[in-house]
């Protein structure tokens, strides 16, 4: 292969060594630190950090406008029995690692949201939660950063074009992203198949609109011992694959029964995890992969058992 690779697994410290014919870098805001590693030390990338408050309250509306502050995109969005408020979309050249919501962060998405609702309480109280994100956006032009373009790019460098970097876009964007840069990979290696993510479902795909979700759910609720209510969150969850929850939760009687008061979510979630979506900590798993980790504490009051699946898993 063209490169000789050195991996450390930093979960257990593993190392291994791997040759590659060519190296896709998909590593979003960290896009310019890997290309560093390959001696490429321009940068393609303004990242920019956007920080989010959640508040305790409850609404069925949602809001969505530009801020009165500055005209930056702005929204008040019912998240989990609670209120989120974002974003901010600052210059943030740090380690995404260490992206925070700063005192700053906080006064302007409180301001903001009070000019929108003048003589609301409801974000004088102290947040639940903050959490924020670096936008791995390519350099560009734009008269702040919330006009930056969210366009992708695929960026071939190194002996060959062979060492490929796909970054930019958004969530949404992210088959035709994919798809671009297995194409491009192809391309490097005089390889002729194009991608054929296009025709393939999406993961737990149903098809049809809301009616055909709630027809599936209400079909998983008479086949297995789940109520509907149970049935329709683990569908808005995993789709089709709301099935292999229902699945797992047969297996054992503690599989189904939830692990928070503040969450439908139960603990099959976490088998399914673990088993088929590559989960390796509580943390992991509730954070990046449950509802839970989205309500009020984060799931934390549900870490232990998580911990004690987890372990009698591996
Ligand atoms: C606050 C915020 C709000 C957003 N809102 C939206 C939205 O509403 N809609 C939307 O469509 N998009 C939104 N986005 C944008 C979207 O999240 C990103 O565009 C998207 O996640 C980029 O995908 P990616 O795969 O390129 O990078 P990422 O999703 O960041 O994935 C990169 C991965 O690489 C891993 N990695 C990094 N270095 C290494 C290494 N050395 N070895 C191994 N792994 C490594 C990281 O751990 C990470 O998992 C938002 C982003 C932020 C920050």
């Amino acid at each position: 292969g063209a490169f000789r690779l050195r991996v450390r697994d930093v979960l257990t410290g593993a190392r291994e060594e791997a040759a590659a014919a060519a190296v896709i870098n998909a590593t979003g805001p960290w896009a310019d630190r890997t290309r560093r590693l390959f001696g490429l030390h321009d940068e393609i990338l303004h990242p920019t950090k956007g920080a989010h408050l959640v508040f305790p309250g409850v609404s069925p509306h949602a809001l969505f406008a530009a801020s009165p502050k500055d005209d930056r995109m702005f929204y008040i969005l019912p998240l989990a029995g609670s209120l989120l408020v974002g974003t901010t979309d600052t210059a943030y050249p740090g380690d995404p690692d260490a992206a925070g919501a700063t005192d700053e962060d906080v006064v302007y998405l409180r301001e903001s949201a009070e000019e929108f609702l003048p003589g609301s309480s409801l974000f004088r109280s102290t947040p639940f939660f903050s959490y924020a994100g670096v936008r791995p956006l390519l350099r560009g032009k734009g008269a702040t950063e919330s006009h930056l373009p969210r366009r992708h790019g695929v960026f071939r460098e190194g002996p060959g074009g062979r060492f490929l970097t796909v970054a930019g876009g958004k969530m949404t964007t992210f088959r035709k992203m994919a798809e671009d840069a297995v194409d491009e990979a192809c391309a490097a290696l005089g390889r002729k198949g194009l991608c054929t993510s296009r025709e393939a479902p999406f993961p737990g795909e149903i098809g049809g609109g809301k009616e055909t979700a709630e027809a599936f759910a209400l079909s998983l609720s008479g086949r297995y011992e789940a109520t509907a209510e149970l049935c329709r969150h683990l569908v808005s969850l995993y789709g089709r694959r709301a099935e292999r929850v229902l699945e797992i939760a047969e297996e054992s009687p503690a599989l189904a029964k939830p692990l928070s008061p503040h969450s439908p979510d139960i603990a099959a979630q976490v088998v399914l995890a673990s088993r088929e979506e590559w989960a390796r900590t509580p943390q992991d798993a509730v954070l990046r992969r449950m509802h839970l980790g989205i309500t009020k504490n984060r799931g934390r009051e549900a870490i232990p058992a998580v911990e004690r699946l987890l372990a009698r898993l591996s």
